[in-house]
């Protein structure tokens, strides 16, 4: 009896996460229960991350790119909103101004998404998580906000919520508390791309105008804050405005007599409090995630709490440089590790362009590339500058991305890489096809990773990918005694 007992334990600790990021969309245009057949019979999937709480069109609605083979071909650009799409209580935003009640997303009525799928997924024995997005641009009906925005560098509020707002920690805890108290999730997964000041002065990402004259935040908690930790907070703003000033002057290719790299390295030695309040910037950051976890933990410590680790992780050096995975391990059951490989291949070449626009400008871009791959301990097997769009990462980017992860977290926390299935790309850029996906899958749950997680969201999948992620699922369970001596297994 006790052996098989444990037996059922470990096979159910043996079995991965086969997840999938779904919005409301889909169940609404398709039947919850004709979703749930195609999810697990094609994709073997058994967790679902709903989109729950969004503004954010990347893992919700259908904002009229491409569309796959399922679902309605037409955009929904005429009820698309945003919110809340389970229902707010009023009873868990006592103790901040941000009035989550008032949040509910409008796109389908009365309609509460998690009551919704809820009884259909646990019949069939699936896990289900609320996804809760923090994002920038809120609709101008979205007036609760505003009051609670960032401050740039030229005094202007706007964009996103200040992390350092005692009433936007409340809020982030409230509407995660609430989800996992009034329904029968397993959890919540977490998600906020934001960068701090000096990535995006910078334009140290892969999708985004470089403006660095409005980096944020230089508001009064922020001031409050630095000044706590002894940072010279007009200092601070004296060397982002040098640093807007460098920045505007690389962009028109104006060069410094030492060269651009070396004036920006000199700035930096000048003016360390750039690099100290971006630390403010992304300490901020933390501290929501530590206080989503704690406040989710004092529900129920059996849910779980996660984060999206956002996919300028894979390209610059600098951002792995201001994250830890062994510190964020400390405050998350799991990570879902953006290791998108079709998009990877122009978003890649995006981010060098970037860098190689401004402090990196006197290095050809093609060997600045190289350099970086090596930075990155990414194969020089990868494309060059000029074919990465069309050719995309590989799916041992993939595996290799895993296994830092994997390493990073030392068995404190699980790893479920975020896997690319028809993110839409630019016109001439990779499509993924079922054989990539296949490989990439394989390759995530080869590199030992405790599951996948199928991004960006159901909605622009298209059918035959979806059920060669399942197949690859499928194989890697039952490859899974020949790999589980080897060191690559935690469990
Ligand atoms: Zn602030």
């Amino acid at each position: 009896m006790i052996n098989q007992e444990s037996k059922a334990i470990e096979k159910i600790k043996a079995q991965k996460v086969i997840g999938i990021q779904i919005g409301a969309e889909s169940f609404m245009d398709e039947g919850v229960e004709q979703v749930l057949d195609i999810l697990q019979e094609k994709g073997a999937v058994n967790t679902l991350y709903v989109s729950t709480f969004t503004y954010d069109r990347g893992i919700h609605g259908r904002p009229g790119r491409s569309f796959p083979d399922h679902g309605i071909a037409k955009p929904d650009t005429e009820r698309y909103h945003g919110g809340n799409y389970a229902t707010p209580h009023a009873e868990f935003y006592k103790n901040t101004r941000i009035k989550g009640e008032l949040l509910k997303a409008p796109d389908f009525g009365n309609v509460d998404i998690l009551e919704k799928v809820i009884p259909a997924a646990r019949k069939r024995r699936m896990k289900v998580f609320a996804s809760v997005q923090d994002g920038f641009n809120y609709p101008d009906d979205v007036t609760v906000f505003k009051e609670f925005y960032e401050e740039n560098l030229g005094g202007q509020r706007g964009g996103a919520m200040c992390f350092l707002q005692p009433d936007v920690r409340e809020f982030w805890k409230a509407v995660c508390v609430d989800l996992c108290t009034s329904y029968d999730i397993d959890g919540i997964l977490l998600f906020n791309e934001r960068g701090g000041p000096f990535l995006n002065a910078l334009g140290a990402s892969h999708n985004q105008s470089i403006q660095s004259s409005r980096v944020t935040c230089f508001c009064e908690h922020h001031r409050k804050a630095a000044e706590a930790r002894g940072i010279d907070f007009e200092r601070a703003k004296e060397g982002y405005r040098k640093l807007d000033a460098f920045v505007q002057t690389s962009l028109s290719g104006n060069r410094p007599t030492d060269g651009y790299y070396v004036e920006f390295e000199r700035l930096m030695f000048a003016y360390p409090e750039v690099y100290a309040l971006n630390q403010l910037f992304d300490m901020g950051k933390s501290q929501i995630l530590a206080d989503v976890y704690a406040a989710v933990k004092g529900v129920n410590k059996n849910q779980q709490v996660g984060f999206h680790i956002e996919h300028v992780n894979s390209f610059n050096p600098f951002y792995r440089a201001t994250r830890n995975y062994a510190d964020m391990a400390k405050i998350a059951d799991f990570l879902k590790v953006v290791v998108y490989d079709n998009c990877g291949g122009e978003r890649y070449a995006s981010f060098i362009r970037n860098a190689g626009s401004i402090v990196f400008r006197d290095v050809p871009p093609d060997e600045l590339m190289r350099f970086n791959n090596y930075l990155l301990n990414y194969s020089e097997k990868e494309a060059s500058m000029a074919d990465l769009p069309k050719a995309g990462l590989s799916p041992d980017y993939v595996y290799r991305e895993t296994r830092r992860a994997l390493e990073g977290v030392q068995g404190q926390c699980d790893i479920l890489p975020g896997l690319d299935i028809n993110i839409p790309t630019g016109r001439n850029s990779k499509v993924a096809t079922p054989e990539d996906t296949y490989a990439t899958t394989l390759a995530a749950l080869k590199g030992g990773a405790q599951g996948v997680i199928l991004s960006r969201k159901y909605s622009e999948m298209m059918l035959a990918n979806l059920e060669a992620a399942g197949r690859a699922a499928r194989d890697a369970a039952t490859l899974k005694m020949e790999t589980s001596n080897n060191r690559f297994n935690f469990y």
